[in-house]
């Protein structure tokens, strides 16, 4: 893509209604629009991005046996009346609506009971289950506080799996199988390093539930770290008992603020049979059905990223989420034409190669394009100047490491691709 098809704009001012860096930053290079506190548009990069880390989430459910679907974003009243979930004294971050004729609606805010709703007519011997399906939506939440940026938005994306199974014995093992796809989800994101699996309240049906929790001072949560055992402790559970449980050792963990990323957890059967659904066994007899629900936030892992990697200078993206793998920038000098046709060729070559590339063909001045690409944070900036062609090569930097080297233009196809 050519920057100059870009409509959005870099700022040199963070704007002054933003307190939280991943929204100042994202703003600044023109990845989102903010339309109203907590409420935010994704612009062609951040949509970009956004995709990326769907896709990625995408990959790593689909090989665990996930099947993508999707719900409605309104809901019905009586579904959420049924598992108690409608009273605003329950759930107290309902949007609520209405029909013409007065009949309530919710914008859902998760979608565990409509979900149900809808296996109520494909569920109904062993033989259908186990069943794991998820989606990748917008929720919708009236959070009282929106103080972090797209991490907690009012409206925000996020991918909600959930597992129908025969026992509890069937639920634990996709349950172990989804921490494993989340570390995998995290890992390709570039968070994996600092994002622990936390043990967390559970609920009724077990224990505990986990939590992903990303290191990051921007962090509304408080957890408590094992680095070597690299897992942690949220606050709201720690005491001596759960401590001795885990085989844990208060002088072994760190207090750290961090970023609630994903969390998994076990409903069992409260749901389900809340909203009566069940299964018919072998020998033929009811049995309920186990539950298991697994979110990931999606927009709160983009601010994650922004909030973990993002330097003095601007955005950095990891290779698997960057809108673009290569930003390529002419500068013209005083042999504008040679270094434009120069440029042009290789961004057609880079196209035909199959590279992602956004090309800055904008007259502005090399030091405006320097400062934009680091900004903008794309992994590897390739630079095409006078001088560069003066070695008939160009400049190629890496934006995380800083690391610049000197390419020849006849293999920097091949070098590319
Ligand atoms: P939190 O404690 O941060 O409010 P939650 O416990 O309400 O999160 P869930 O309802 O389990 O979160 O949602 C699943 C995932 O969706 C969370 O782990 C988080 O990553 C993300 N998430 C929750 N609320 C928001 C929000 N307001 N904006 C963006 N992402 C969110
Ligand atoms: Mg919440």
């Amino acid at each position: 893509m050519k920057q100059s098809q870009l409509f959005t704009k870099t700022r040199r001012e963070p704007p002054s209604d933003e307190v939280a860096k991943n929204a100042q930053l994202l703003i600044r290079a023109g990845y989102i629009h903010k339309e109203m506190a907590g409420v935010y548009a994704y612009l062609p990069l951040g949509l970009r991005v956004l995709n990326n880390v769907s896709r990625i989430i995408r990959e790593e459910m689909n090989a665990i046996g996930g099947i993508e679907i999707q719900m409605t974003a309104l809901q019905d009243k009586e579904k959420w009346v049924k598992s108690n979930r409608w009273d605003d004294a329950v759930v107290d971050v309902w949007f609520k609506t209405a029909l013409k004729n007065d009949a309530q609606l919710g914008l859902g805010f998760t979608h565990d009971e409509a979900l149900i709703d809808i296996l109520k007519n494909y569920i109904a011997s062993y033989k259908d289950l186990p069943r794991y399906i998820y989606q990748i939506q917008t929720k919708f939440r009236n959070e009282l506080r929106s103080k972090s940026g797209i991490m907690r938005g009012r409206e925000f994306l996020m991918k909600d799996l959930y597992s129908f199974t025969r026992t509890q014995q069937e639920l634990d093992a996709f349950y172990e199988k989804v921490q494993r796809a989340y570390h995998n989800v995290f890992r390709r994101c570039g968070i994996g390093d600092s994002t622990y699996l936390t043990f967390s309240s559970g609920g009724t049906f077990s224990q505990f539930s986990h939590e992903f929790q990303t290191i990051s001072d921007a962090g509304e949560d408080v957890i408590y770290v094992d680095q070597a055992k690299k897992i942690a402790v949220n606050k709201d559970v720690l005491n001596d008992e759960v401590l001795k449980g885990l085989g844990l050792t208060r002088s072994n963990l760190v207090e750290k603020k961090a970023i609630e990323v994903g969390n998994i957890f076990r409903q069992g059967t409260r749901f389900t049979d809340a909203l009566g659904v069940y299964y018919a066994d072998e020998k033929g007899e009811r049995q309920s059905l186990y539950m298991g629900g697994y979110g990931i936030g999606v927009s709160r892992v983009v601010g994650t990223i922004v909030e973990v990697l993002a330097d003095d200078k601007g955005l950095v993206w990891p290779k698997e989420v960057a809108p673009f793998a290569v930003h390529l920038i002419a500068i013209a000098g005083k042999s504008g034409e040679k270094v434009s046709a120069a440029a042009d060729n290789l961004y057609a070559d880079l196209e035909k190669a199959g590279v992602e590339v956004l090309y800055d063909d904008r007259d502005v001045s090399a030091g405006g394009k320097l400062a934009d690409a680091d900004l903008i944070g794309i992994p590897t900036r390739i630079v095409i100047s006078e001088k560069t062609l003066e070695k008939d090569s160009v400049e190629v930097k890496e934006r995380a490491s800083g690391e610049t080297k000197m390419v020849a233009l006849s293999v920097a196809i091949d070098h590319f691709a």
